[in-house]
C-alpha cells in the first residue's frame, strides 16, 4: 500500500512529518509520496512558489527511506485536482492499493472537492485526527475500522487513523516569521535553515 499526502506545504511542518509517520508504521505503508499542490482549488494564492515549497518538502524527506517528494502537480498545467493526480499514479503504479491521507479539517470539506466519488473509487481515504476537530461523520457507509479491508482492494473505504496530536499548522508558522519570532522545533532544522537562509516569509 502506498500513501499519498497531499498539501500545500507552505511550509512543510511535523504536523505533517510526524503523522505521516505514525500511518506508515501503523498500517505497514510501503511508502508516502508528499505531494505539493501547484494551485489550490480550496484557497488563495501560498506565500511561497511551488518550486520553494517543493525544495523545502524534498529537505524535509531526506533520511527518511520511505518518504518521497513527489512534483507530479507542480509539472501539470491548470488547477490541481486530487482526482488528476490520483489518475496519474494508477498510471505509474497499477492496482496497488492507494491511501490518500488527510487531517480531519480537509475531511470535512472533501465533499466538496471536485468528484469525490471518483477519488474514492481510486484511492482509500485515511483520516487523521488533527487537535480542536471533532470527528466528522460524512460518507458513513464507507467507514472502516480494519486496516486489512484497506490491503484488499485499491480504493473505496474510510479508515480513521490515531495520530500524534500535535496544534502545529503553516499558518501559526508564517504568523511568527512575519513577525519575527522563530518557528524552531516546529519544523524540521534543514527547513527553517533554508527558510531564514533565502528570507522565504519576509
Ligand atoms: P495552513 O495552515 O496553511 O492551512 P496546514 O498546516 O493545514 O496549512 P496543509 O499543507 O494545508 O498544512 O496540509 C496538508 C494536509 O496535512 C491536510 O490534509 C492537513 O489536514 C494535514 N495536516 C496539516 N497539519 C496537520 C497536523 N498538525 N496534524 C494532522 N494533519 C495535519
Amino acid at each position: 500500500m502506498i500513501g499519498i499526502l497531499g498539501g500545500t506545504f507552505d511550509p512543510i511542518h511535523y504536523g505533517h512529518l510526524r503523522t505521516a509517520l505514525d500511518v506508515l508504521q501503523a498500517l505497514g505503508l510501503e511508502q508516502v509520496r508528499f505531494i505539493p499542490l501547484q494551485n489550490p482549488p480550496h484557497r488563495g494564492e501560498p506565500d511561497l512558489s511551488p518550486q520553494q515549497r517543493l525544495e523545502l518538502v524534498q529537505v524535509a524527506v531526506e533520511g527518511t527511506p520511505q518518504f518521497r517528494a513527489d512534483d507530479r502537480e507542480l509539472i501539470r498545467q491548470g488547477k490541481s485536482y486530487t482526482v488528476d493526480t490520483l489518475l496519474s499514479l494508477r498510471k505509474e503504479l497499477g492496482d496497488v492499493p492507494l491511501c490518500l491521507l488527510m487531517g480531519s479539517d480537509a475531511f470535512r470539506g472533501f465533499p466538496s472537492w471536485h468528484k469525490p466519488e471518483q477519488i474514492l473509487e481510486l484511492a482509500h481515504l485515511v483520516v487523521m485526527q488533527r487537535p480542536g476537530e471533532h470527528h466528522p461523520d460524512n460518507y458513513k457507509t464507507r467507514f472502516t475500522a480494519n486496516p486489512d479491508q484497506l490491503r484488499a482492494a485499491p480504493g473505496g473505504s474510510i479508515l480513521f487513523q490515531p495520530v500524534t496530536q500535535l496544534a502545529i499548522s503553516a499558518t501559526a508558522i508564517r504568523e511568527m516569521l512575519s513577525q519575527g519570532r522563530s518557528p524552531r522545533y516546529l519544523l524540521p532544522d534543514s527547513v527553517l535553515k533554508i527558510i531564514e537562509k533565502k528570507s522565504l516569509y519576509g
